[in-house]
């Protein structure tokens, strides 16, 4: 075995050799993959091969399409079949609920450039003839759908990798693993030592444990999967002679089933609500090539609707019932990529859907690796959107409910239960008790809106229950005061005699004097967005940074992959160690000048300044910013100060009728200022002149910032997109994110974010495209549940466009 080698790649299913293929494909040929046993040894063996191109984010459908793309090409590469049947598929809709889903899935996917069609359930009939059309309301038809033989892809995977250069060592396991003083890896196994400058964990169902080598607890369970197998069904072969093709893929989500041929019967598999976990501490290292015993009575109810949708399995013998267990992140999505404060380690875990997501894995984490950049958007797969409070009670209950509404609709105004409340701050029984709808980001509960007694949310695509009590939220702000708690921000502290230069090669702004804040933007190497934050100096070298909460790891990994080796700067991420509650609106001065004996008055304190001051007793920092586009404060403190301080703040603040607001309501506030949010405006896929941030970035400071040349380049050609805001003629409902933007009949953006502007009292959509129609005045739509809707550009924000209330 060899001793050494750029890069060593654990455990050999079709995410392993997928990583293998595309490292050597950038050119790393110097790269080795280790397997416990044969290759498939983990989940990949047993797969159902099935794969396709929805996903709910369209990043991670973009990779989805991806994979199935290069298949054709792996397999002329490798000369191995892969036995690919690309058959298409419909997915079903038995109420109108889903089909309204269905309908925003077939508007997220039309700016992809995916060819997905609504169809009527007789329509869906006749290209599916198993169906009960009765039963469906209607199903959308996807041609980029099939299946293919799962060892027949890993192993042309791995051919073509061997073919790039790569060693591959089967029976040979990971034992341990450390790193040396020097960067480097020790890879232990059965046989002897390789010493990597990379490792990457695709572990599949041995993951976790492939993590804890390093002392990491990954969030990732395996859940036991059951799929039947048919003998030869006549409607099957019938339909194969009558049309000459295989029939459809389809996917039932009312009766939680998928089914697809198999051969000359039929393949029909459930995400059963009854669902079980499999070795949820510890995966056994002896469980190979092996299957699970099958348990018919907890997929019966399932069946049970499966066989009335498709009365034909009702007389079809069941030849072959399969039971493997496969991982899961908590939110369903891969774990992908670096981890924070362990250079060279790399994941490419919880791959659920490795036929429809193991290509575009591979190929990000390559990109990663090589070049230092996945080349995409990876955030709804990156493994830094969880922290460590992930673990592995919360993974479980997280993963189970997951599975067990694989198939069920999320509405956009639902918030998961399993698993909560975790991260709470000393205030949340209080806004509880004050009517507050909770939601979970980054594991802390947050409020989302106040109800009164005896309302809640009604899950539903179109406007519910809140809209009226978020409507009071907003107007309490505009015309008042509102107070909202901020502790879900992210928060670090760097002080150090190197904080100063340190921060102004980090960040692209000019930074702030003593005392104030600055917007500041943070940019990959590529010159593309990757933070946006508001810095203070707080002065003697120390800084305070506020930004997304739920990027702290994100970013924490990023400052700890730039930080300089000679201590002369410290970072501290502050998680909920700090919390926050912002007042906003015209009255709020008057609010904080009654609770504080500083002079908080317009010329004392202006915008933008912040400072140390005592809010009722306690110690806090107050800066004068809103991202509710108002005149308001951003009040900082320990947590044991916290129920003092919203007391001290809800006293004075009645007599100026002080309300409580949540995080709809901020959305409503910031919507009618075109101010854009992370993760939705501002993803690493965006220069800062496309998204609109242009004014906060120095390229004249003389700091060579990270990726001001980019930057430069992007300034002088404009980049190839714009962020805009429209005003949409829309019904009942708002668009959700993700849907296609018209202009004269073409689609030609996409939405990032939007929803109800009460103080504007129209509905907002914010959204990017090409800069070199970005300011058409008219031809607009945006495309709302599958339907078209007028949309009018709003360059200027509909609320105080001068800003003379924030800064006055
Ligand atoms: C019943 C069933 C049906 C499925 N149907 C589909 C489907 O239709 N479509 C789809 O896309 N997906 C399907 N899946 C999921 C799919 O199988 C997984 O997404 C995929 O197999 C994940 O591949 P992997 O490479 O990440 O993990 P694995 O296949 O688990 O591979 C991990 C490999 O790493 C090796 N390994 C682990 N630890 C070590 C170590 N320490 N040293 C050396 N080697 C190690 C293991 O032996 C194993 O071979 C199904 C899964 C099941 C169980």
């Amino acid at each position: 075995m060899k001793t050494q080698a750029q890069v060593v790649v654990v455990g050999g299913g079709v995410v392993g050799c997928s990583v293998l293929y595309h490292l050597t494909k950038l050119g790393w040929s110097d790269a080795v993959l280790l397997e416990r046993k044969e290759l498939t040894s983990g989940s990949t063996w047993h797969a159902a091969g099935g794969m396709h191109t929805i996903n709910g984010d369209p990043s991670v459908a973009k990779l989805q399409q991806y994979t199935i793309e290069l298949y054709r090409d792996i397999e002329a590469i490798s000369e191995q079949s892969i036995g690919l049947h690309m058959t298409g598929g419909i997915m079903l809709a038995a109420t109108p609920a889903r089909f309204d889903w269905l309908k925003s899935i077939h508007a997220k996917g039309r700016y992809l450039g995916m060819e997905t069609e609504l169809i009527s359930a007789r329509e869906a009939a006749e290209l599916m003839p198993l169906i009960d059309s009765s039963q469906f309301e209607g199903a959308m038809y996807d041609p980029i759908e099939g299946h293919l033989d799962p060892s027949g892809t890993t192993h042309a995977y791995a051919k073509a990798a061997r073919k790039n250069g790569a060693t591959i060592y089967t029976q040979t396991r990971v034992t341990d693993l450390h790193q040396q003083a020097d960067g480097s890896w020790r890879v232990m196994t059965e046989s002897g030592e390789i010493v990597a400058e990379h490792v990457v964990n695709a572990g599949g169902l041995w993951a976790r444990e492939v993590g804890r080598m390093v002392g990491l607890e990954l969030p990732v369970l395996a859940m036991e999967h059951m799929y039947l197998i048919t003998e030869d069904m006549p409607e099957v072969t019938a339909f194969n002679e009558v049309s000459g093709k295989e029939m459809l893929h389809a996917v039932d989500f009312d009766g939680e089933i998928y089914v697809r041929q198999e051969r000359k019967g039929m393949l029909m598999g459930t995400y059963e609500k009854a669902c079980v976990p499999w070795s949820p501490t510890q995966t056994p290292w002896d469980f190979g090539q092996d299957l699970l015993p099958a348990d018919i009575d907890r997929i019966a109810p399932s069946l049970e609707i499966g066989f009335q949708h498709f009365p034909a399995f009702q007389q079809a013998g069941i030849k072959q019932i399969i039971n493997g267990p496969f991982t899961f992140a908590p939110d369903g999505n891969p774990l992908v990529g670096p981890i924070k404060g362990l250079p060279g380690f790399w994941c490419a875990c919880a791959v659920m859907a490795g036929f429809s997501q193991g290509g575009g894995v591979g190929l990000a984490l390559a990109n990663w690796m090589v070049e230092g950049d996945p080349g995409f958007d990876v955030w709804a797969m990156d493994v830094s959107r969880f922290g460590d409070w992930t673990t592995l009670p919360y993974t479980n209950a997280k993963v189970k409910e997951n599975y067990s509404r694989r198939f069920s609709i999320r509405f956009p105004n639902e918030e998961l239960p399993a698993g909560r409340p975790l991260r709470t701050t000393p205030v949340y029984d209080q806004l509880l008790a004050a009517g507050a709808q909770m939601g979970e980001a980054y594991g802390l509960e947050q409020a989302l809106w106040f109800a009164p007694e005896g309302v809640k949310d009604e899950f539903s695509w179109r406007r519910s229950t809140d809209f009226e009590h978020v409507a009071a939220e907003v107007s309490a702000v505009r015309n008042g005061v509102g107070l909202m708690e901020i502790s879900g921000f992210a928060k670090y502290s760097i002080s150090g005699a190197g904080a100063s230069a340190w921060l102004d090669q980090l960040l692209a702004c000019r930074l702030p004097e003593e005392d104030r804040m600055s917007l500041a933007p943070m940019l990959n190497r590529k010159g593309k967005l990757i933070g946006d934050f508001s810095l203070a100096n707080l002065g003697d070298d120390e800084y305070f940074l506020a930004g997304a909460g739920v990027a702290e790891a994100y970013h924490m990994r990023w400052f700890l992959q730039n930080l300089p080796d000679d201590s002369s700067v410290e970072i501290m991420p502050h998680g909920a160690s700090i919390v926050g509650f912002s007042i906003a609106g015209p009255k709020s001065r008057q609010v904080l000048a009654s609770v504080t004996s500083e002079d908080v008055s317009a010329n004392a304190f202006t915008f933008m300044d912040i400072r140390e001051m005592d809010v009722g007793m306690a110690p806090c920092l107050v800066g004068r910013v809103s991202y509710t586009g108002d005149l308001g404060y951003e009040i900082w403190m320990e947590p044991e100060y916290q129920r003092h301080v919203l007391g001290v703040l809800l006293a004075a603040g009645a007599e100026h009728g002080l309300r409580l607001f949540g995080s709809r309501a901020l959305n409503a506030l910031r919507l009618e200022k075109n101010f854009g949010s992370w993760a939705r405006e501002y993803r690493p896929i965006y220069g800062p002149y496309e998204a609109g941030m242009g004014r906060f970035i120095a390229l004249n400071k003389e700091a060579e910032f990270i990726g001001k040349a980019a930057a430069t380049k992007e300034k002088e050609h404009g980049g190839t997109m714009r962020l805009r805001s429209f005003v949409v003629d829309a019904d009942d409902a708002d668009v959700i994110g993700d849907e296609a933007i018209w202009l004269n009949g073409e689609v030609r953006g996409w939405v990032t974010s939007g929803g109800y502007a009460h103080g504007s009292a129209v509905s907002v959509a914010m959204g990017y495209v090409p800069w070199t129609c970005a300011n058409e005045d008219g031809g607009w739509e945006i495309e709302i549940l599958g339907e078209r809707r007028s949309a009018k550009l709003q360059i200027a924000p509909l609320f105080d466009p001068k800003a003379e209330r924030m800064r006055g």
